[in-house]
C-alpha cells in the first residue's frame, strides 16, 4: 500500500483500507473545518495565514499569520481584490483557476502547493482552499 502524506501538516498518514478524505490527517481535519466560521480574533490566534475571499475574489478577513508571511497589514488588503489588486501572482490557472472551480463546485477541500512572489522573494506555501458562504476561507502554509 502507498505512504499517504497528509497534505496539510506532512505527517504520514497511517495505512489503512479506509479512505482519507483529501489526503488530510484527522487532526488536521478537525482543527480546519471550523476555520471558515471563526471570528477576527481567532483567525488571528491561528498559528497559519487565512484569507476570507468572495467569489468574486474580494479580501474580507486577513489574519495575523498571512500578514506576517506577506509582510502587508490587513487595512492595506481588505476590501480590495485579492487576484489584481494584492497578490497579482495569484491571477494564473494554478490559483485563481483553482479558486474559481472550487467555488463553483461542491466544496470539497481543495489543497495544492503554490509559489508566492512578494517583493521580498519568494515564498513555497501548502494552500487549502475551505468552504465558506458567499466566497471561500484560503488557509496558507508556509513550506
Ligand atoms: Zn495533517
Amino acid at each position: 500500500m502507498p505512504e499517504v502524506m497528509c497534505a496539510w501538516c506532512g505527517a504520514r498518514i497511517r495505512e489503512s483500507p479506509v479512505e482519507h478524505s483529501h489526503g488530510i490527517c484527522p487532526s488536521c481535519d478537525r482543527q480546519l473545518r471550523g476555520v471558515p466560521d471563526l471570528s477576527e480574533s481567532e483567525l488571528d490566534a491561528l498559528p497559519f495565514g487565512v484569507i476570507v475571499l468572495s467569489v468574486d475574489g474580494m479580501v474580507q478577513a486577513y489574519n495575523r499569520a498571512e500578514s506576517e508571511l506577506a509582510g502587508r497589514h490587513p487595512d492595506e488588503v481588505i476590501g480590495r481584490n485579492f487576484f489584481t489588486e494584492v497578490a497579482p501572482c495569484t491571477a494564473v490557472q494554478a490559483f485563481q483557476g483553482a479558486f474559481q472551480l472550487f467555488c463553483a463546485g461542491d466544496g470539497e477541500p481543495k489543497t495544492f502547493r503554490f509559489t508566492f512572489r512578494f517583493p521580498s522573494g519568494s515564498v513555497r506555501v501548502q494552500i487549502l482552499f475551505l468552504r465558506k458562504e458567499g466566497g471561500a476561507a484560503v488557509a496558507v502554509r508556509k513550506l
